[in-house]
């Protein structure tokens, strides 16, 4: 039998999944690793703590399986995108891998906004301006830790550490580099003006391949470990947010993928690489002719996490010692609640905000609230309020990519109906979600099978996912999102400049 190991490097952990070459999950593991916050803003991980989870995944799945390894025909990569190691000239790493949650270069990001150096670079990147970017975080280093700058022979991410860990070489892929702010999308190298506003030179910076570019020769020390020989083709793969189109099978036109988990994201892959003119929305390349764009958003999952833990916690209480769901308790409460809660609405600007808005400092917001208003309501209220955030992404979207016609929804919310039923009715669009296990690992594998001939293209993956559901849009909803949307829109409009006071009496008045 021949198998595809698709490796997923994420930012709370490494999953490994072997797959047949029909899609089929054969064996699986998964390893998690610390997060460093010694200093507020900051979200830093060993590297190589994560070299040992890859590895270690990577045999569990193997030896799970009992493949014999010469069947294992090639292994794929997905990764956290955004990371930034730099390497000394002993190729030793003189930071840990700093993570797009690292918020410490905000200050420049900010800067390079301002003075409208970051809308000229965006232009030509695609990466929004934003501390979670490699670019934001080489000036905030430059400027503030000018000793490790001057040390830095290479300015990685965590998926150039591991196959250098594993080959000796410096490689990033496309999709990687994509999402660095120094990756020229249209030319597919690095961006000379980004460069010249850090200060480095090109050959500090990987090599740039293909994401269906494959390497062998794995360093006989990993290779014994693995039990694989050194002729097994390692594919450099892409980024988790463009495989996870890839694993849910929203690659082809007008389809898109919607995640709502903690966080959450809207996006659509075209056949170009795109740029929004407001510099909102992000273009990531998945392979040279696909490209996905899209906006990431922080408030999905964790704001009804907020709702259980704040608004309901007796609730909770009960919930636990019974041992059901408080998320299933709150959402059969609020399925009682018609369609648009009686005028409730609910900006869920929690933690701030990345797409639509951008804006670090917004805070959350009840609007409408009568005495008829009931907590229920309330629950209601916030789920509707995080989907129609995902649709005024999906309204700047459209405006580049045009009118969709589908969603392929994944994620945590996908466990209640109602919250699947909401997002139908208020994107007014059929909602299906699929079931693939892992969907980054299974777009890695898809990759990798894609660039040995084990499949003529990507669109294989149709046929090796299932489905667990699908909503039509129900009319009568729509229609009352419809009469609210633009109220919602207009608030959030009204309110955008009043986020930043209350944002810095809150920090004042912190203890
Ligand atoms: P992550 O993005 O961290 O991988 P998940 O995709 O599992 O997390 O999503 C977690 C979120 O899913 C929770 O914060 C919660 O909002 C939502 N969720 C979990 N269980 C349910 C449920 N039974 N009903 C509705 N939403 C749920």
């Amino acid at each position: 039998m021949d198998y595809m190991l698709g490796v997923d490097i994420g930012t709370t952990s490494t999953k490994a999944v072997l797959y047949d070459m029909k899609g089929k999950v054969i064996a699986y593991a998964n390893a998690g690793y610390k997060l460093y916050q010694d200093v507020p803003d900051m979200a830093e991980e060993d590297p190589d703590d994560i070299l040992d989870a890859v590895v270690s995944v990577m045999g569990q799945t193997i030896q799970k399986s009992k493949a014999n390894p010469t069947e294992i025909k090639g292994v794929s990569f997905s990764c956290a995108m955004h990371s930034l190691i730099l390497m000394d000239h002993d190729d030793q790493p003189l930071t840990r891998a700093i993570t797009w949650a690292d918020n410490r270069a905000a200050k420049y990001s900010e800067k390079l906004k301002n003075n409208g150096m970051g809308a000229e670079i965006y232009a030509k990147t695609g990466t929004p301006i934003h501390p979670m970017a490699p670019l934001s975080k080489i000036l905030w280093l430059r400027n503030e830790k000018p000793e490790l700058f001057k040390q830095a022979k290479k300015f990685i991410d965590l998926k150039t550490y591991i196959f250098f860990r594993l080959f000796g070489t410096y490689k990033m892929d496309y999709s990687m580099a994509s999402a660095t702010g120094m990756f020229n999308i249209f030319n597919l190298d690095w961006e000379p003006q980004a460069l010249d506003l850090l200060k480095i030179t090109r050959d500090q910076l990987p090599d740039l391949v293909e994401p269906t570019d494959k390497i062998t020769g794995i360093d006989s020390r990993f290779g014994n470990l693995l039990g694989i020989s050194a002729d097994t083709p390692f594919i450099f793969g892409a980024s988790d947010g463009v495989l996870s189109n890839l694993g849910v099978n929203a690659i082809d036109p007008g389809v898109v993928a919607v995640t709502i988990g903690t966080s959450g994201a809207v996006r659509v892959v075209v056949d170009k690489p795109v740029v929004d003119p407001d510099g909102k929305l992000f273009c990531y390349a998945l392979t040279k002719d696909k490209w996905v764009v899209g906006g990431p958003v922080n408030n999905g999952g964790i704001v009804f996490r907020w709702v259980k833990d704040q608004l309901f916690a007796p609730e909770r209480i009960t919930a636990e010692q019974m041992q059901v769901s408080t998320y299933d308790i709150l959402t059969q409460i609020a399925e009682k609640i018609p369609a648009g809660s009686d005028g409730l609405l609910f900006h869920p600007y929690l933690g701030g905000e990345r797409a639509p808005i951008w804006n670090a400092y917004a805070r959350g917001s009840y609007f409408g609230l009568t005495r008829k208003h009931t907590r229920a309501h309330m629950v209601r209220a916030a789920l509707e309020g995080i989907v129609y955030n995902l649709y005024v992404v999906m309204l700047t979207i459209e405006k580049i990519t045009g009118k969709p016609k589908s969603i392929q929804a994944t994620g945590g919310f996908a466990r209640s109906s109602l919250w699947r039923q909401l997002l139908a009715d208020i994107f007014e669009q059929p909602v299906t979600i699929p079931e693939s296990f892992e969907s980054s690992c299974l777009g890695a594998a898809v990759l990798g099978m894609y660039a040995l001939g084990y499949v003529d293209d990507l669109s294989a993956v149709k046929d090796m996912i299932g489905v667990t559901h699908v909503h039509q849009p129900n009319e009568k909803n729509f229609e009352v999102y419809r009469e609210l949307l633009p109220i919602w829109i207009r608030l959030s409009e009204i309110l955008e400049p009043e986020y930043k006071e209350i944002a810095e009496f809150q920090k004042r008045h912190s203890n």
